[in-house]
């Protein structure tokens, strides 16, 4: 099972594998640089190779950059846009040169400007990104959102026009948040929902897109817009819900990656790091290959 969470890179982007080693997993995600601020200085080679050589020692087998919060590629404010295009194909040469294979980015908000007039503003956003880093090695997921405000892409329909599917698009794959799937209305805690939405999910956009799951419980109901993530079995998904949606055979290979709060005194039922104990319930809910 193909199993982590989002590390913090404080003190160094290869300190990463000394937590994987720590909490025993096999997949994380990371911010590639502070994710509070545009700048991204230049990555020295050195740090690039030492995050290479590392990973390769370590038991880690699949690694995503999580773009940083402040990107809008839908704003109609022409310097956000720019400067949102130019992070996110910075992203993805950083991913290059680290040797990481994906970048998952949020896509965006219209602010007030209307569904239609942001989804083709986000889209010409995607094609200058994909332009721009034409051959690189690097796969650009956009993440389902919970549909608060006037965010973009809480619904497959939304995703289905920005991937691009009537144009090939390649380099462009769908991350899962179940979080926030819940919060957008897909009823992924109930046996019949999660079987309902992946068959939305296959009809408009196509399994094979599907290349990361967000593991999130939801503090809030069902189509309730709202992304807060709680502790895994402490939100209205459950943990019947996460069983079923970490064995069910279309979703059993995909990497998990669980972005779950990180302070254990969130919880009532916590009392020490809540990561080990997230991943441990996680773990405790994995069955054997059904043949
Ligand atoms: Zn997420
Ligand atoms: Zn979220």
């Amino acid at each position: 099972m193909l199993l982590g969470c989002h590390l913090s890179i404080a003190g160094g982007l290869e300190r990463v594998f000394a937590q994987a080693e720590e909490l025993g997993i096999n997949a994380l995600q990371i911010f590639s640089h502070n994710a509070r601020s545009w700048k991204m200085g230049e990555l020295p080679p050195e740090e690039a190779a030492r995050f290479r050589l590392s990973w390769a020692a370590s038991r880690v087998e699949y690694i995503v950059i999580h773009t940083i919060y402040l990107i809008n590629l839908a704003s109609p404010r022409e310097e956000l846009y720019r400067r949102s295009i130019g992070a996110v194909v910075k992203e993805l040469e950083r991913a290059a040169a680290l040797g990481v294979p994906q970048v998952n980015t949020h896509i965006g908000a219209h602010v007030g400007m209307g569904q239609e007039w942001g989804l083709a503003r986000a889209r010409a956003a995607l094609r200058e990104v994909l332009r721009r880093t034409d051959g690189l090695p690097v796969k650009l997921l956009l993440e389902n959102t919970a549909g608060e405000g006037t965010v973009l892409g809480s619904r497959f329909e939304e995703l289905a026009l920005l991937l691009e599917l009537d144009r090939g698009g390649e380099r462009l794959g769908l991350c899962f948040d179940t979080c926030h799937g819940f919060a957008a209305g897909y009823d992924i805690a109930s046996a019949r929902g999660l079987e309902e939405t992946l068959a939305q999910l296959e009809l408009e956009i196509g399994l094979e897109r599907l290349a990361l799951i967000h593991l999130n419980d939801s503090q809030y109901k069902l189509g309730s817009h709202k992304d807060r993530h709680q502790h895994i079995g402490e939100g209205e998904i459950g943990l019947e819900g996460f069983a079923r949606i970490i064995n069910h055979p279309k979703l059993r290979d995909l990497p998990f990656i669980l972005e779950t709060p990180k302070l254990a005194q969130e919880s009532a039922k916590l009392d020490s790091d809540a990561d080990p104990i997230n991943l441990d319930r996680i773990r405790r809910l994995r069955e054997p290959r059904a043949w």
